[in-house]
């Protein structure tokens, strides 16, 4: 066991942690990271195998190091989690691994924090939660865990083969969802897929992709929502090769799509009769990315190729006009449910007071209630870009700035005065 002390710490060794350990160090600001696991260790064990990358490889990386494969492509997890590696050791950055902070308190009549870990203690004047945006799955209470049905979350679904014989039902039609049904059915099983508001920009348009339209437009630099309202989950997708989610291309498929999962009892799940309106909601907002994008190109008067027909939507398939009520699971043949129902996050760990009386981090672009306290890497935590590579990168040089300016401060003293701390 070991005590060591230093300026800042940072806990988590993702993608956030190395982000913000290249910031403080471009400041020279003595800084340690501590990783439980290893460098990246959800791009390595917390995918499900033939995951890529949601954005192609020119846009979801950090500035000062390109993918090594084709810009366009949409890299591997562990492409990605190879990218971060190679990051950090280009970085320098000083990351224990196969750390584990176990708390954090403030010390008491004295500046600063101390973090118990697995390997001893690290006192330290400020600290950044850099644990992730997405930690803890969420299944929502619908099918009691003794339902005799097999469940995992998307945060435990590795490949088809893992599953039990027999359709899947999967419930979430976010990113995760959507690949995940998507190569369930390619695998040969019936899936059901439940379908809740979503988002669903255009994987390209006019010969670019949709995370150039949402850059160009503004869109990743969207206002968080305020706190508690509804997020809308986006259904985007770089499989094989990079498609447009259209929810009419799974039924053609063979997928049954259905409305959000809403009761269980005695085998049968019920679903709500939202689907007709979660599709119209979801291709409104694609129409209006569309729309949006024409303007774009007419007031700046770019040469993109016109797409006419990316405006015209196929009829709604039968599934979705005429959508099921509910599904009796052994009837039906559904062996298992598939939860891509998103995450949450805990701090239990952090023993401040940086949290409204729900638990989430009370913070403002992740400056926390708590003085010396940060979080970077949450969901919407400046801007819609943030949980993502490219976005936290500048959400850590934010925060780095921050600690610049309180540095300043601490370093003030009165002419003549005494020395204070
Ligand atoms: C399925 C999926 C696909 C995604 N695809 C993309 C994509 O294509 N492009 C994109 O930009 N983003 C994508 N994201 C979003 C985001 O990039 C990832 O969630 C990313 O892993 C977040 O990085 P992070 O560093 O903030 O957190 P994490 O990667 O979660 O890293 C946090 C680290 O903290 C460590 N840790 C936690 N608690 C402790 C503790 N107490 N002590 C020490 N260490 C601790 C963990 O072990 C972990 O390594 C995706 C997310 C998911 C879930």
């Amino acid at each position: 066991m070991s005590s060591t002390a230093t300026e800042v710490l940072v806990v988590g060794g993702g993608q956030a942690g190395i982000a913000m350990s290249e910031h403080l160090g471009n400041h020279g600001v003595p800084h340690i990271v501590v990783e439980r696991d290893r460098v990246a260790e959800r791009w390595r064990t917390s995918r499900w195998d033939s995951l890529v990358a949601n954005g192609p490889a020119w846009h979801d990386r950090f500035p000062n190091l390109e993918f090594r494969c084709d810009p366009d492509a949409f890299p591997t997890k562990d492409e990605v989690a190879a990218y971060l590696t190679e990051y950090a050791e280009k970085i320098d950055a000083p990351i224990r691994s196969g750390v584990e902070v176990t708390s954090v308190t403030k010390n008491p009549g004295e500046p600063g924090f101390r973090a118990v870990t697995s390997e001893g203690t690290i006192d330290a004047r400020y600290v950044v939660a850099a644990t992730g945006p997405f930690q803890k799955p969420v299944i929502p209470p619908v099918v009691p865990g003794s339902a005799p049905v097999h469940q995992i979350h998307s945060d435990a679904y590795r490949n088809a083969r893992q599953l039990p014989e027999g359709g899947v039902l999967v419930i979430g039609a976010g990113s995760s969802g959507v690949q995940i049904a998507d190569e369930l059915r390619r695998s040969g099983r019936e899936v059901h897929l439940a379908v809740g508001p979503h988002d669903r920009p255009p994987r390209s348009y006019r010969g670019r992709d949709f995370v150039w339209w949402l850059g160009v437009l503004n869109k990743w630099e969207a206002a968080t929502p305020p706190q508690g309202a509804e997020h809308v989950t986006i259904a985007v997708s770089g499989a094989h090769g990079g498609h447009t989610v259209d929810f009419r291309d799974l039924a053609e498929d063979g997928i049954t799509l259905v409305g959000s999962a809403e009761t269980y009892e005695d085998g049968k799940i019920r679903f709500a009769p939202d689907l007709g309106q979660n599709i119209a909601q979801g291709d409104a907002n694609y129409l209006s990315l569309l729309r949006e994008a024409d303007a774009y190109v007419e007031r700046n008067g770019l040469e993109l190729p016109g797409e006419p027909e990316a405006h015209r939507l196929r009829p709604d398939p039968e599934c979705v006009t005429n959508p099921l009520p509910g599904l009796d699971l052994a009837e039906a043949g559904v062996a298992s449910i598939v939860w891509a129902t998103g995450f949450t996050q805990d701090y239990s760990w952090l023993k401040v007071d940086a949290f409204d009386e729900k638990g989430r981090p009370r913070h403002r672009r992740g400056i926390s209630s708590e003085p010396g306290v940060f979080f970077l890497g949450l969901p919407w935590q400046s801007r819609r870009g943030s949980s993502f590579i490219w976005g936290v990168w500048h959400d850590a040089g934010f925060l780095a700035d921050h600690i610049m300016i309180r540095r300043s401060y601490r370093a003030y003293e009165p002419a003549g005065a005494p020395a204070t701390a």
